[in-house]
C-alpha cells in the first residue's frame, strides 16, 4: 500500500456496532467487562481508559504503519512521549542528545531526567564520529533530530544507526519536522520514532499530542507499562483529531514542501537576507545527503534579516498574513524569532555557538497560496 492510502485507512475498520466510517471517539473512562469482548484468548482486553481505549488504539497503528513500525503508543504531548522513553532508563544510564534539539527535550534531560542519576551528552550528531567518541559503557540512547531547528543541520541517521548498533544502543529519531512523508527513520535503522503531533501530523494548530513507535515489541510493551504507569496519554478527542489529520497528511505535506521549496528560493535570492538556511538549496552543505535520506526537504526555512533583535522585530512588525508564533506545522504560515521566542532561555554564547543571531527568522511555510506568503514577507523586507 502506498504512504497516502496507509494515511486515510491504516489502524482504521468500520465501526463494528453501526458501520461508522470515521473511529468515534470513545469517550469513556471504563468498560463493562460482560460483553464478550473481554478475556477471550486474542481479543484485546479493554477495562479501563488509561491503560487503553479504542480511539487512541486506532491512532497508534495508524501512525506506527505510516512510520513503517510495528508498534506505536500516543501520549498528551510530545514531550509526555520523549519522556516515556528516556524513563525506561535507569540511574548510571548515559544517553547522547543532539546537540541543538527542541529547547523543551533539551529541558526536559538536563533540568528534570538528570535529577534522577541520568548522565546527557550533547554531541553535534552531523559529525559521526563524534558520536562514537561520546560513547561510554553505559550509553544506552542516542537521541537526535535531522533537520535541527533553527538551523537546519542534518545528521546522518543511516551513519548513526550503524555506530549505535554496534555499540548496543538504541538510536531514537525525533521526526516531528518532516513527518513519515518526508523523512523514514525506521527505514534508515532508527530503533525508535517520536512526533509532536501537535505539529504536522495533526496539522491544523488545534492540538497537542505525541507518539512513540518502534518496531521491538519488548521495547514497545516496556513503553506501554510505564505510559500507564505515569499515565500521560492522549485524550480520545486528541486522538480523533489527529486521526483527522493524518488522512490529508500526504496532500498536506506535498504542498507544504512545494510552498517552502519556492519560498526558500525566493529568500535566498532576496538582496536584504545576509544567509538562508534550507536543505533543499544547492547552497545547503549537507545537500547531497537531504537527497539521499529525505524524500523532500520540507517547509521549515530559517534566514537572517539583519544583525541585530530589532531588524528582525521591524521585519515581524510589517508582516499582516503570517502569524507571529511558536509552533509550526500548521495549515497557516507561522514565523517566529528563535533567539527571543523558542530559543531565548539558551544563553547567549551558546546561541551564537549554534548559529542562532539575533536577526535570524524562522518561518513555517503553510497552505496558504504561495503568492500572498511572498507578498507578505515583502512587506517585511521593504521595512528593513
Ligand atoms: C514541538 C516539538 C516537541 C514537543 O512536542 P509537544 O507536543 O509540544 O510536547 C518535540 N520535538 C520537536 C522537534 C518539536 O518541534
Amino acid at each position: 500500500m502506498g504512504i497516502a492510502t496507509t494515511a486515510i485507512h491504516a489502524g482504521q475498520s468500520p465501526d463494528p456496532t453501526t458501520g461508522a466510517l470515521i473511529t468515534p471517539i470513545f469517550a469513556t473512562s471504563t468498560y463493562a467487562q460482560t460483553t464478550g469482548q473481554q478475556g477471550e484468548p486474542g481479543e484485546v482486553r479493554f477495562d479501563y481508559a488509561r491503560t487503553i481505549n479504542p480511539t487512541r488504539l486506532a491512532l497508534e497503528a495508524n501512525i506506527a504503519a505510516l512510520e513503517g513500525a510495528r508498534f506505536g503508543r500516543a501520549f498528551a504531548s510530545g514531550m509526555a512521549g520523549i519522556d516515556c522513553v528516556v524513563r525506561t532508563l535507569s540511574a548510571g544510564d548515559h544517553v547522547i542528545c543532539g546537540s541543538n534539539v527542541y529547547g523543551g527535550t533539551y529541558r526536559l534531560f538536563e533540568r528534570v531526567v538528570s535529577r534522577q542519576g541520568l548522565s546527557f551528552s550533547h554531541v553535534d550528531t552531523s559529525d559521526v564520529a563524534a558520536v562514537r567518541e561520546a560513547l561510554r559503557p553505559t550509553t544506552k540512547l542516542i537521541h537526535l533530530e535531522t533537520p535541527t531547528n533553527p538551523m537546519m543541520s542534518l545528521t546522518d541517521i543511516a551513519a548513526v544507526a550503524e555506530v549505535s548498533r554496534a555499540a548496543g544502543t538504541r538510536l531514537v529519531v525525533d521526526n516531528t519536522f518532516m513527518s513519515p512523508v518526508l523523512q523514514r527513520p525506521m527505514e534508515l535503522g532508527a530503533d525508535v520514532v517520536v512526533h509532536s503531533t501537535t505539529k504536522f501530523l495533526n496539522g491544523h494548530s488545534d492540538s497537542i499530542g505525541g507518539v512513540v513507535v518502534t518496531n521491538d515489541e519488548a521495547f514497545d510493551k516496556e513503553l506501554g507499562f510505564i505510559q500507564n504507569s505515569a499515565g500521560a496519554v492522549m485524550s480520545p478527542f486528541e486522538a480523533w483529531l489527529v486521526l483527522r489529520g493524518t488522512k490529508t497528511l500526504v496532500a498536506r505535506m506535498r504542498q507544504h514542501e512545494e510552498s517552502g521549496r519556492q519560498v526558500a528560493e525566493h529568500i535566498a535570492g532576496h538582496r536584504k537576507v545576509k544567509r538562508t538556511y534550507y536543505p533543499g538549496l544547492a547552497s545547503h552543505p549537507q545537500r547531497a545527503l537531504a537527497e539521499r535520506q529525505m524524500k523532500g526537504f520540507g517547509s521549515m526555512v530559517s534566514f537572517e534579516v539583519g544583525d541585530s533583535v530589532d531588524q528582525a522585530r521591524r521585519f515581524l512588525k510589517a508582516l499582516r498574513l503570517c502569524a507571529v508564533a511558536e509552533s509550526l506545522g500548521g495549515v497557516e504560515t507561522l514565523i517566529s524569532h528563535p533567539a527571543t521566542m523558542t530559543h531565548g532561555s539558551i544563553p547567549a554564547e551558546r546561541r551564537l555557538a549554534l548559529g542562532i543571531t539575533p536577526g535570524l527568522v524562522r518561518i513555517s511555510v503553510g497552505l496558504e497560496d504561495v503568492e500572498d506568503v511572498i507578498a507578505d514577507l515583502e512587506l517585511g523586507f521593504a521595512a528593513l
